[in-house]
């Protein structure tokens, strides 16, 4: 069994570890919850006092060029396609995750029913994150399409000539559990059907290759492992294929062909940049690039294949020791406990206790996350996650559990965020 210095040990050994610098995390925390709130970079408040300060401050509308605030969108996204397998000028940020959905669904849609007209059916796991879900609802009963929900290993079965879009989520945020991306884009191909990935929780955390699975369409989340800050803008990327067909259903006038020419009518700008809708958020923006510069700083590391490694070696020992150091408190795993299905996250549920352990191991400064209705989740994020922070966790874990601390009153009342 794996001892307190066997992760000492590990951490001495890790090539990673450096990167570890690159963040501000608060002394007496254990942080866990990097896939739903990326930890802040050092580099960020300074950054973006500058661009408060200085660019908006001293320069005002000026920095539209002189600091290249209008290419934000394109330049952040060249840094992000760095990490998901894309090419520079194939991906942007902008919005939101599930707005980039609604753009991307319809525009999928819309490509289906010009190749096949009874394609109008969008296919998704029943366990989709929430908002992926709300957003293909409320578009299909907008176009009169229809929205089918199944279990992951019903998928292929569903997929025939009345389906126009395979939509998935490449980690599941409850599970953890990763789907093979290239596997299914290709089943869906060889039944006609357009393939979207959302890479929430995968972006940043594992190797993703949207080019080399030979995917449709992908969106993104920017506040995740990409340690964006609170509400940092998403990405959205389309294959270069459907470059000059896709349509964009906001059509705002930063995706037009040429905003400053203010024409009545709307052109849309060529490849990804239609997927650009209003103003772009420049200080969130600015805050975004520092958190993507701390993913792009491990490729001197061994890149994502070593961050993988990483995160595969922290799930690994943090499911060894919480069933051998917990055993018998009623912890059941939930993520899949083989390595090829498994993000970079570990769920387990407790039937009674789930949230009321995750309160109590927030008072003790390890900080995990609860999802309804008994998910205990703890994310692992191997750019600053160590071998001895998965002990500790372990440890204030198993006296939460044998202490009974859970059941405490003050760890039982629900909070508005979970
Ligand atoms: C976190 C997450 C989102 C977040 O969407 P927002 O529009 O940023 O609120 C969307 N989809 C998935 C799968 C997520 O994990």
């Amino acid at each position: 069994m794996t001892t307190r210095n066997d992760c000492f040990a590990l951490d001495a050994q890790d090539r990673l570890s450096p990167l570890r610098e690159q963040f501000a995390l608060p002394p007496g925390v254990i942080y866990l919850d990097g896939n739903s709130l990326g930890v802040m970079p050092q580099a960020t408040p300074q950054r973006v006092q500058q661009v408060v300060r200085d660019e908006w401050g001293a320069d005002l509308i000026r920095s539209w060029n002189s600091a290249g605030w209008i290419t934000l969108p394109q330049r952040v996204g060249d840094k992000i396609a760095r990490l998901v397998g894309a090419e520079a000028g194939e991906l942007v940020v902008a919005d939101s995750t599930s707005v980039n959905l609604f753009k991307v669904l319809s525009a999928a849609l819309a490509i289906a029913k010009a190749d096949a007209p009874q394609r109008c059916v969008i296919v998704s796991e029943r366990s989709n994150f929430p908002t992926d879900l709300y957003i293909a609802e409320g578009l299909a009963r907008e176009r009169g399409c229809e929205l089918v929900l199944c279990e992951p290993d019903e998928i292929e079965g569903l997929l025939d000539e009345r389906v126009a879009v395979l939509m998935l989520t490449q980690v599941n945020y409850r599970t953890g559990r990763l789907h093979d991306m290239a596997a299914l884009t290709a089943k869906a191909h060889a039944a006609g059907v357009l393939a979207i990935w959302d890479l929430a929780h995968s972006a940043g955390a594992l190797p993703v290759d949207l080019k080399g699975a030979n995917a449709d369409f992908a969106v993104g989340c920017g506040y995740k492992y990409l340690n964006g800050g609170p509400g940092a803008p998403a990405f959205v990327w389309a294959h270069p294929r459907h470059a000059e067909r896709f349509w964009q259903p906001l059509s705002g006038w930063m995706g037009h062909a040429a905003p400053f020419e203010f024409t009545p009518h709307y052109r849309p700008a060529a490849g990804i940049a239609r997927y650009l809708c209003g103003t772009p958020p420049v200080v969130s923006l600015a805050a975004l690039e520092c958190g993507v510069d701390t993913v792009l700083a491990a490729e001197e590391h061994g890149g994502m294949p070593a961050l993988r490694e990483k995160s595969l070696a922290l799930t690994r020992l943090f499911i060894e020791l919480v069933e051998t150091r917990c055993a018998g408190q009623g912890l059941t795993l939930f993520t899949p406990r083989d390595e090829r299905q498994r993000g970079s996250q570990v769920c387990f549920a407790h039937d009674e206790g789930a949230y009321a352990i995750v309160q109590a191991l927030i008072a003790r400064g390890v900080i995990g996350d609860f999802r309804a209705p008994d998910i205990a989740r703890f994310g692992f994020t191997p750019l600053y996650t160590s071998f001895a922070d998965v002990w500790d966790a372990v440890e204030h874990l198993k006296q939460v559990l044998e202490r009974g601390e859970w059941r405490e009153a003050r760890f039982n009342e629900r909070a508005a965020v979970t």
